[in-house]
């Protein structure tokens, strides 16, 4: 973490709380309501501006979500909403929100509010004070499984060892001011761990504890083949360091093997009751096999990553958006939007030639 060198920010800042949300039909009506009543506890207390938000990002849910972000964005300014066009994955949900809505500060949630909403106001307070990132930081892990406590412990403790810089026990529960915001936007990559790339930002920030609550309504998006995903995508794509131990790995097996010839050398000189031996022949093939292939698979993992980045797919598509200023109709296709803009656009030009 970066020494604290920047001044208190005396402008009260307009919030945007961003929800990524796949499929929460059953517990988004709740969080909305909850998110809601607290944006309008902080602006009473002008710690956030009245015109603060809660951005719900659609990430190709099959359920009721949109809807229900559509009848609330309908209802209250407070409430907006980004539909992408297909499930691009929580990181990519996240991004979108940040990337496409204005706001001098910024908090990312989860929308079944695992994650103790309360500390916006912490959060809040920190970046009045002048930092431009504030980390939720889990406080205990007694509500998880112990096989989810120790994975996740191990991960931790395996991402530092390879020298990635990841804050310990933070999930995706952070503000980021509108400066971290943009640098982030500076970032191209398409293999996308947030988690990785905020602290990469490098501005000054700082943690608030706070305890995980259980999941109250729906189901989680991440089982465990889901989660050993995440940890290896966030491995693979914020360190080298499998590549380097691939090659200590051929270096070693090239001295064993050295030390086994000479070995077997030695018994086929001075050995008189030498046999041909099939379990030092067949034991290395299979052995040197074995490890060949994990070695071009950790290869191929990153070659792989590599084809990803060189064809510069968008990493989120905005479908619809849902807002209250949106004047006649609340949802607008975006490509019509586009359309509109662009006739006012002309129309303005000609008022001008005119
Ligand atoms: N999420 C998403 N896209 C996905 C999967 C999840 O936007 O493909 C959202 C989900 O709606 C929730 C957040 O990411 O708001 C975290 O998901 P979940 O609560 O299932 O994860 P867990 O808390 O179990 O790790
Ligand atoms: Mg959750």
């Amino acid at each position: 973490m970066l020494e604290f060198t920047g001044g208190a920010r005396a402008r009260v800042p307009r919030l945007a709380v961003v929800v990524p949300c796949h499929n929460e039909e059953p517990t988004l009506p709740r969080a909305l309501a909850t998110l809601r009543s607290l944006l309008e506890q902080l602006a009473a207390e002008w710690l956030i501006a009245g015109d603060s938000y809660v951005v719900c990002v659609d990430d190709g849910s099959r359920d009721r979500t949109w809807p229900i972000v559509m009848a609330e964005a309908r209802q209250s300014p407070r409430v907006r909403g980004i539909k992408l066009t297909r499930n691009f994955g929580q990181q990519g949900a996240m991004l979108a929100g940040l990337l496409e809505s204005d706001a001098d500060a910024y908090v990312t949630i989860d929308a079944d509010l695992q994650d103790d909403e309360t500390r916006i106001r912490e959060m809040i307070v920190k970046y009045r004070e002048g930092y431009d990132v504030v980390y939720g930081v889990r406080g205990s892990r007694e509500r998880d499984s112990w096989l989810k406590r120790n994975t996740a412990i191990g991960f931790y403790r395996f991402v530092n060892l390879i020298g990635a810089r990841i804050v310990y026990n933070h999930a995706d529960f952070r503000l980021m001011s509108r400066g971290a915001v943009d640098r982030l936007r500076e970032f191209p990559e398409s293999n996308l761990f947030l988690r990785g790339l905020v602290p990469m930002v490098g501005l000054p920030s700082t943690t608030v504890t706070y305890d995980r609550r259980a999941r109250e309504a729906g189901e989680t998006k991440y089982g465990p083949l889901r989660l050993f995903g995440l940890a290896w995508e966030a491995v693979t794509s914020l360190s080298v360091m499998p590549l380097r131990l691939v090659s200590v790995i051929g270096a070693l097996v090239a001295i064993a093997s050295l030390v086994t010839a000479a070995w077997a050398l030695g018994v086929r000189l001075f050995d008189p009751q030498y046999l041909p031996g099939w379990a030092s022949t067949v034991l290395p093939i299979y052995f040197l096999g074995g490890l060949q292939i994990l070695c071009m698979g950790i290869i191929g993992e990153y070659v792989g990553k590599i084809y990803l980045e060189t064809k510069k797919r968008p990493r989120y598509l905005v479908g619809e958006q849902a807002a209250e200023p949106v004047p006649s109709a609340q949802v607008v296709p975006l490509n019509e939007r586009r359309r509109s803009d662009r006739r006012q656009g002309d129309r303005r030009r000609g008022a001008q030639v005119a």
